[in-house]
């Protein structure tokens, strides 16, 4: 194990590299985790248009890269390093990764959260073979291709425009009537000539499990329950995130969803009393706002809490 750190930042998506810049600016010389999905889901998106300060938008992992040697710049360093186990409870706090184990005297969750997968066998055994949840990772692979993006949020309409570029038709299937996706993206998509939206129907299977590649979805109409079959080579998930905080369950209170509760913003509890030192950002902590602005929000918070705590205690 290595010198007690001061800080160390789970996650290096939005809230955590704001978390980074903050406690680097501090002197507080942060080491940030990179987990498995390094840069968050900023560094899967395509053209940020809401990050205040970019007037024509900044392509995500662009903003991303920026954060990150912003925070170096002061001091802050990065691992790749997947979180095993932490005893938060413990102080100094012991991490378990798997880039061996980290001593800390405060802890900053911003391990964000994952793309959320329908369930299905046919799903799973299909994805990397035409089944996918980053369109910016993977619909180059469909050229000339009909898809499938499922979902009816901004991420569903969001990727189902990307896709515009590569396939020659996108069906969104949304599983209600009515669309969660904000009105700009929504009408976006509706206007696109590639895009057709289909909504109260659901995937009950993906076809070409056999074949080792997507082949179709077999579809449900929700209202009259019949069944019928549309022919694609890809299918793109844009139906949400699971928050990644497993691993605490036990340690900080979560919600019904799996989402850490927080008080006062940033502050962790078990059981409801504050649990000292430990501070979460960003969406593993936010199912209502979700944005890449109160994600940093939340990071910088979380970092002030932080430097305020490790000088009481005498840091
Ligand atoms: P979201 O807003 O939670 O939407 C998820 C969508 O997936 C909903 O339409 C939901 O249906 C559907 N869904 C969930 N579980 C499903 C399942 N098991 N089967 C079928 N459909 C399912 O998530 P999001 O689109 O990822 O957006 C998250 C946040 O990021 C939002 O605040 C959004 O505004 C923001 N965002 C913004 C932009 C942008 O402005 N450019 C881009 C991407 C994301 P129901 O509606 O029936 O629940």
């Amino acid at each position: 194990m290595t010198e007690t750190r001061n800080v160390v930042i789970l996650g290096s998506g939005c809230a955590g590299l704001t978390a980074a810049l903050y406690t680097a600016r501090a002197g507080l010389q942060p080491l940030v985790l990179e987990g498995h999905e390094p840069g968050g889901q900023l560094s899967i998106t395509t053209l940020v248009e809401n990050f205040p300060g970019w007037p024509e938008g900044i392509q995500g992992p662009e903003l991303i890269e920026n954060m990150k040697k912003q925070a170096a710049r002061f001091g802050a360093t990065y691992e790749t390093a997947r979180l095993h186990a932490a005893e938060v409870g413990a102080h100094p706090m012991r991490l378990k990764t798997s880039a061996g184990e980290f001593s800390t005297r405060t802890l900053i969750i911003a391990s964000g959260a994952s793309a959320r997968w329908l369930g299905l066998p046919s799903e799973q055994a299909l994805i990397g073979h035409g089944v996918s949840s980053c369109a910016t990772c993977d619909g180059f692979f469909f050229r000339d291709k009909e898809i499938a993006v499922v979902g009816g949020g901004d991420s569903a309409m969001e990727e189902a425009i990307f896709l515009t570029r590569f396939a020659t038709k996108v069906t969104v299937l949304h599983r209600r009537d009515a669309f969660r996706a904000s009105k700009i993206m929504l009408e976006r998509a509706m206007a696109h000539p590639k895009i057709a939206l289909r909504t109260n129907t659901v995937v009950d299977e993906v076809l070409g499990v056999e074949e080792k590649e997507v082949k179709g979805l077999r579809l449900r109409d929700v209202v009259n329950g019949t069944h019928d079959e549309l022919k694609v080579s890809g299918m793109f998930l844009g139906i949400g995130h699971v928050p990644n905080a497993k691993m605490f369950a036990g340690q900080i209170d979560l919600d019904d969803e799996g989402y850490i509760k927080t008080t006062n913003n940033v502050f962790t509890t078990l059981n409801g009393a504050i649990v000292p030192g430990v501070y979460a950002c960003g969406d593993v902590q936010d199912r209502r706002y979700r944005q890449a602005i109160t994600a940093a929000g939340s990071g910088c918070m979380a970092a002030l809490e932080t430097e305020k705590y490790l000088e009481e205690h005498g840091h």
